[in-house]
């Protein structure tokens, strides 16, 4: 069968791609190599923050706050509400520019915030040891989404409207698979379409070596779930907010699901091979995430680790999204979450579907000249 669109990947990018380009009628094939969500993708994590806060790059706080409302409806239609209103705080240090800045595009576009004084941190949050931190920016309509469990409510929502999904391997583009107008399975089988569209995550340099291998960044990224105390319902979402003490490079949220409070860490760690990487947390994060935890949470100084997982960001040269066509194919490349990109999928769908139907420009931000071959973190 010839598709219109091949969209590979059914990560959290490729199950939204696949559903805005199926809202024309388009054929649509969906191919993922495991299961959506899985362990070892960038988006199989329980938990994913959506936050509005994106200093000066207002791109992105308009990018969050469509994708919330277009998850918001996905859950109402699959009769499952995956998004938990924790609220975002930012808990920020004087002379801190990029919460500052966050503020004032905040306050700029129209989103609801407070700006928190000590004072009141201490009276709403007496879990929390506020020491160092001079004040604070609250998000009260963010949240976290279920990152695992909304990736399959996604890839459902593209079967019930007609997708078709497949698990199939598709070969590097450079190598077996070599592009005629078609793609290989690594099983050897043909697949044609109009356009394909590879939302790999972080498998995205080993398919596109010669055009990623040095613009992409895979790092392994890790991520603690700490017990909290019995009979105690202070971590909870309702009592505790989803945090982010940039300055630190850590960030965390309440006990979800009954999985503990998450401690992780935003550094950037070693590179990492998303299919052979083996998953076992470090010494070194496990004792920055408990050391962290002890001085920012005391009562949970001595909390038994009760889960942790190891993923890996994909990122680009600076944070910003890739979203391009490859420079000789009909060949979408579609990545570079870095580590803020879960919330986003609803709006990077829509995006990619308006931009291969014609209806809107190309951001310059996402294209793939503007991802260098040396890494300077800009976008978190
Ligand atoms: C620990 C951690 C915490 C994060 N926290 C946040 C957060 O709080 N908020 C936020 O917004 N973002 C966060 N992110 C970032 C976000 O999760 C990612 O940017 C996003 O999930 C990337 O989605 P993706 O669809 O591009 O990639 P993936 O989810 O990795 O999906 C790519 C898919 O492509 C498939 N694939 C690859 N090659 C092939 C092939 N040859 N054939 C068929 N299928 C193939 C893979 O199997 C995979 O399923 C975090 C990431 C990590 C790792």
């Amino acid at each position: 069968m010839t598709y219109d669109f091949a969209v590979v990947g059914a990560g959290v990018f490729g199950s939204w791609c696949a559903h805005f380009l199926r809202q024309t009628g388009a054929r649509v094939l969906l191919a993922e190599q495991y299961a959506p969500g899985h362990s070892r993708s960038s988006s199989g994590g329980e938990s994913r923050i959506i936050r509005m806060g994106y200093g000066t790059d207002e791109i992105y706080t308009r990018m969050s706050l469509r994708s919330l409302d277009l998850w918001r409806r996905l859950f109402a239609r699959a009769g499952e509400d995956l998004f938990v209103p924790t609220g975002v705080l930012w808990l920020a240090r004087s002379g801190d520019g990029y919460a500052a800045r966050t503020e004032e595009t905040l306050r700029r576009v129209g989103v609801a915030i407070e700006h928190l004084e000590p004072v009141e941190l201490r009276t709403r949050y007496p879990q929390i040891n506020f020491d160092g931190i001079d004040w604070a920016l609250w998000e009260p309509g963010s949240g976290v989404l279920l990152a695992r469990r909304a990736v399959a409510a996604a890839v459902k929502q593209c079967v019930t409207a007609g997708v078709e999904f497949r698990t199939l391997e598709i070969a590097p583009f450079g190598g077996a698979g070599k592009f005629r107008g078609g793609l290989r399975t690594a099983a050897g089988e043909k697949i044609s379409a109009g356009a394909f569209v590879f939302c790999c995550g972080p498998w995205l340099p080993e398919l596109f070596p010669e055009l990623l291998a040095e613009r992409m960044f895979i790092t392994r990224q890790e991520v603690f779930f700490f017990g909290t105390p019995a009979g105690n319902s202070g971590y909870q979402p309702q009592g505790f907010p989803t945090w982010l003490e940039m300055s630190a490079g850590m960030y965390g949220m309440p006990d979800i699901e009954g999985r503990g409070a998450k401690v992780a860490l935003d550094l950037h760690g070693a590179p990492f091979d998303p299919d052979t990487g083996e998953r076992t947390p470090s010494p070194q994060a496990y004792s920055a995430a408990r050391n962290y935890l002890a001085r920012r949470f005391p009562q949970l100084g001595d909390a038994p680790l009760v889960e942790a997982r190891v993923c890996q960001y994909e990122n680009t040269s600076n944070g910003d999204f890739l979203i391009d066509r490859h420079p000789d194919y009909n060949v979408w490349l579609v990545g570079g979450g870095s580590g803020h990109g879960f919330k986003h999928g609803p709006a990077v769908g829509e995006y990619v579907a308006d931009l291969l139907h014609g209806h809107r420009a190309p951001e310059p931000r996402f294209s793939l000249a503007s991802k260098a071959s040396r890494q300077s973190r800009a976008v978190y």
